[in-house]
């Protein structure tokens, strides 16, 4: 590639982030890293009608927990700031003034009122070439009526004057020749009485002025690319407008239509990158980092939304993404999320990774129940010990936690109904057994214990239970004499003793 490979992600900060977003993160980050680019963050926040507190922060936070930082952005800064479209206002207007005054866009006047009646009196009422001329705009009012209507400060927008019938193509990276004709685009506005572009004459103006080499986003964005070209031709440019690629959609778990934030409230995943909680609605919604995924399982399962690399391969760290990443790969047709899927990857990621990798989340599941003090180094091993049996972060809390509290409570239903005296002899002479012990060690304990089964005549198979519900209080965790050895001689003790009274 020729020119310095520049991409951008260009969120408008209008509430949480959704997963078809993270993927366009993602997708840029590969392609910029995999061509030694540079990946920029623009924020989109033209439209202050739909400014949302903490949306922008939010997006930030994102991103950091993903590990997909950017190298320019508006905390990063870099050569073309600023990267908040809003603090770059000044920039716009002349560019807007430029195409009117090449004839490519004109003024309307129209007000908020008299579009409304329009709309009562034209079913489906668009603002285009077959309505313009009916309009009060710089096309149908006199020259020198105009001048004075903008001396006087009236409120006016520039719209772009888009010709009729014209075929407008372009080449995107994903699905090829796409054409569009015109006439189905009507009369965009590009800048608005309060002086702020719009989306369409913002975005390829900072395409432009940040010299973004691919443009890469949601397939939503495509009715949008005829406006976007005429807008690149007509400023002049081109010849450098941005190679771009629509990435198709996420869709819902039957295939049917894209991926909603209420499909996750009705289906019970998460949509978001993280919880969301609306400001003013104080409505939430789930995120994946909070339900309990790792970052790179969530990068992982998102990768393959969509895109392989041509083999069976489905794990993979986002070095190697990095290093496989194509385009031609991406698949034009929509990809069905699968939450049952999105689990099994981070399970795998979850056993992949080290006891010390997994140490930082493991830690803030336990903080947030409450769990406080612990030592690394142990809860590495407990770490080691337990991972194979979870799926998300969160279960390490009940996979984990009985190893810093003892049970409150004891699943005696299922202790019960097999219970009697002489297993509570057992147990109490095994207590007794361990007194003299200075370390425990899983085999020998094992051993020990099935030789005093064997004494006492009682089968070990009916004294397993028993024990596990002992030392966890349910019908879960690894091995039971792993447990008893890592828990150590006093407190295997003191939780039989504390058993045997709950048991009676
Ligand atoms: N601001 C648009 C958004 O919110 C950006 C679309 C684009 O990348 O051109 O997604």
């Amino acid at each position: 590639m020729a020119n310095k490979v520049r991409v951008r992600f260009a969120p408008s900060p209008t509430g949480g982030l959704h997963i078809g977003g993270v993927r366009t993160i993602l997708f840029n980050y590969l392609f910029a890293k995999r061509h030694h680019g540079e990946f920029i963050l623009r924020i989109e926040d033209t439209d202050q009608t739909r400014f949302v507190e903490g949306a922008e922060e939010y997006i930030f936070n994102c991103l950091k927990w993903c590990g997909l930082e950017p190298n320019e952005g508006p905390e990063q800064g870099g050569p073309y700031g600023p990267y908040r479209q809003s603090e770059r206002k000044p920039v716009y207007k002349k560019y807007a003034e430029q195409l009117v005054k090449e004839g490519h866009a004109y003024y309307a006047f129209d007000t908020p009122e008299e579009l409304e009646s329009k709309r009562q009196v034209i079913e489906n009422f668009r603002y285009d070439h077959h309505t313009r001329m009916q309009m009060r705009n710089s096309l149908t009012i006199p020259h020198e009526a105009v001048e004075s209507l903008i001396k006087e400060g009236t409120p006016h927008v520039i719209r772009i004057k888009m010709p009729e019938n014209e075929q407008i193509h372009f080449t995107d990276m994903i699905r090829g020749e796409v054409s569009f004709n015109s006439s189905e685009v009507d009369d965009k506005v590009l800048l608005k009485a309060d002086g702020m572009p719009t989306y369409h004459l913002a975005v390829v103006v900072d395409d432009y002025l940040m010299k973004i080499s691919h443009a890469f986003r949601g397939e939503e964005w495509l009715p949008s690319a005829p406006v976007h070209i005429l807008l690149w031709k007509y400023l002049g440019w081109a010849e450098q407008m941005p190679q771009w690629a629509h990435l198709p959609l996420i869709l819902k778990p039957d295939g049917h239509g894209k991926l909603s934030k209420r499909d996750g409230q009705r289906l019970g995943f998460p949509v978001y990158a993280i919880n969301w909680i609306d400001p003013k609605t104080q409505e939430k919604a789930d995120g994946f980092m909070d339900v309990g995924f790792l970052p790179q399982a969530f990068l992982n399962m998102l990768a393959m939304l969509g895109w392989n690399d041509g083999t069976d391969q489905e794990l993979f760290t986002l070095d190697e993404l990095i290093d496989k990443f194509s385009l031609d790969r991406v698949h034009k047709g929509g990809a069905k999320f699968d939450y049952e899927k999105a689990k099994w990857y981070n399970a795998e990621w979850i056993k992949r990774s080290s006891a010390e990798e997994l140490l930082p989340y493991v830690k803030d599941v336990l903080l947030r129940k409450g769990i406080e003090n612990f030592d690394n180094q142990y809860l590495q091993t407990v770490i080691d010990l337990v991972k194979e049996r979870c799926t998300l972060l969160t279960d390490f809390y009940q996979q984990a936690s009985f190893f810093f509290e003892a049970p409150v409570q004891y699943d005696l239903n299922a202790v019960k109904p097999k219970w009697g005296k002489e297993k509570a002899e057992f147990f109490k002479a095994f207590a007794q057994s361990l007194v003299a012990e200075n370390e425990l060690n899983s085999e020998a304990l094992e051993a020990n214990f099935k030789a005093l089964a064997a004494e006492k005549t009682i089968k070990v198979g009916e004294l397993m239970l028993p024990f596990r519900i002992m030392l966890v209080g349910g019908k879960f965790g690894p091995q039971v004499f792993d447990i008893a050895s890592l828990l150590g001689k006093d407190e295997t003790i003191s939780r039989i003793e504390k058993a045997l009274t709950a048991f009676e």
